[in-house]
């Protein structure tokens, strides 16, 4: 799949809406994202893993790494269409760390998974729960890029779709100064 079939993909399952929306975070933006609801379908989820795994099959991962919640489902797809394990950290305390009885070894190629890279720092985390756990992490992974191409790592990085989403504060709203009524998602259906 290409960028733009990709973003069909968000764009028919609302996981991607343009207009004029009241993020969750308080903040004002003229586009929301929430992968959950593509992932919603096993068929898009498969098919997003596969195409994540087309991606990065060279680097020749033996095990799929994902921070939970996020990166649960992503993780697994890719897992299951690079035939290798699908693993995931999970926040014990506020910390990620490996439980449920899930090991890395030193001979263990890590491929780090997630859905949304935001500041990229939930993957550099992953990264180090990877590599604390003695696993050799070979590259990292996301199906949407929104830091602007500023969330550098020192593995290989790759995302399916890069997607600009501007916030603003309340006050400072483009959109709220032309008038533009406010949405909540997921408060009413609203067709992109
Ligand atoms: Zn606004």
């Amino acid at each position: 799949m290409d960028q733009t079939t990709v973003l069909s993909l968000f764009k028919e399952s609302g996981a991607l809406l343009e207009g004029h929306f009241k993020l969750s975070s308080g903040l004002h933006s003229s586009k929301y994202l929430q992968c959950a609801l593509v992932l919603q379908h096993p068929k898009s989820a498969e098919q997003l893993g596969k195409t994540l795994a087309d991606a990065l099959r060279d680097l020749r991962p033996t095990v799929v790494l994902s921070p939970a919640l996020g990166g649960l489902i992503i993780g697994h797809e890719a897992g299951r269409a690079l035939g290798v394990r699908a693993i995931f950290a999970e926040r014990q305390e506020g910390v990620l760390t490996l439980r449920r009885g899930f090991m890395l070894a030193e001979t263990d190629r890590v491929l780090v998974v997630e859905d949304v890279l935001t500041t990229g720092g939930s993957t550099r985390e992953t990264i180090q729960v990877a590599r604390a756990a003695g696993g050799h992490v070979v590259g990292a992974a996301a199906i949407v890029d929104r830091s602007g191409g500023d969330a550098r790592f020192d593995v290989p990085f790759d995302a399916l779709v890069d997607v600009d989403l501007p916030t603003y504060e309340p006050d400072a709203c483009p959109l709220c100064a032309r008038g533009e009524p406010v949405a909540k998602p997921g408060s009413r259906p609203v067709v992109a």
